[in-house]
């Protein structure tokens, strides 16, 4: 039997994104809502097991939209995180495996940005704009995650993440998510997403 999922912690402190991302907001963001999708997926396996030992699938639809979602949820949740830093650590690429990467496919840095900021601005409802790399083609893509869990490209690996449900942003940045995307980009921690490219083109 597999351990059940547990809530990372945080590598900084709730106040290490201000003043772009406040404190008030990492603090529901990561212990009520990031928690909420741990729990949710242990109970939807939970469920899983149940109707395996009494041989009922009847909800097995269900369970498994369930799973999908706090699943995906949880393990955004825990990139997303991962993936920023204080505003005074960041530091953007001018060299490295992941800026040529980002040349390659996109044409520049500043490409890669505005198409990644367009696609945030217009998930539709709640939802994550997305950089993966799709191994098969061995290249980069943008794309938009409405939930957690829709319009993926299937075998792809989230590098860069960026949540923009309203519970992300609303309390700072009320309905302008536009503001939020453009400060954001002022706490990425470029050394790590290149560490999950080059992890990913290594599988
Ligand atoms: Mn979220």
């Amino acid at each position: 039997m597999s351990e059940e999922y547990t809530l990372p912690d945080l590598p900084y402190a709730y106040n290490a994104l201000e003043p772009y991302i406040d404190e008030a907001t990492m603090k529901l963001h990561h212990g009520k809502h990031h928690a909420a999708y741990v729990a949710g997926l242990n109970a939807a396996l939970k469920k899983l097991e149940e109707a395996r030992a009494k041989g009922d699938f009847a909800s097995v639809q269900a369970l498994s939209k369930l799973a999908a979602f706090h699943g995906s949820g949880h393990i955004m949740h825990s990139i997303f995180w991962e993936i920023m830093c204080p505003a005074a650590k960041s530091k953007a690429p001018s060299s490295g495996a992941l800026f040529d990467a980002l040349v390659r496919d996109f044409g520049s840095l500043d490409a890669f940005k505005k198409q990644f900021s367009e696609a945030a601005k217009t998930v539709e409802g709640s939802g994550w704009a997305v950089l993966a790399y799709e191994p098969s083609g061995k290249r980069l893509l943008v794309l938009q995650a409405e939930n957690h869990q829709k319009l993926t490209v299937q075998g792809s690996v989230p590098l860069l993440v960026l949540d923009v449900w309203e519970h992300a942003y609303y309390l700072l940045y009320k309905s302008d998510r536009a503001k939020y995307i453009e400060n954001w980009w002022n706490i990425l921690n470029w050394a790590e997403i290149e560490k999950r490219l080059i992890a990913a083109q290594r599988k």
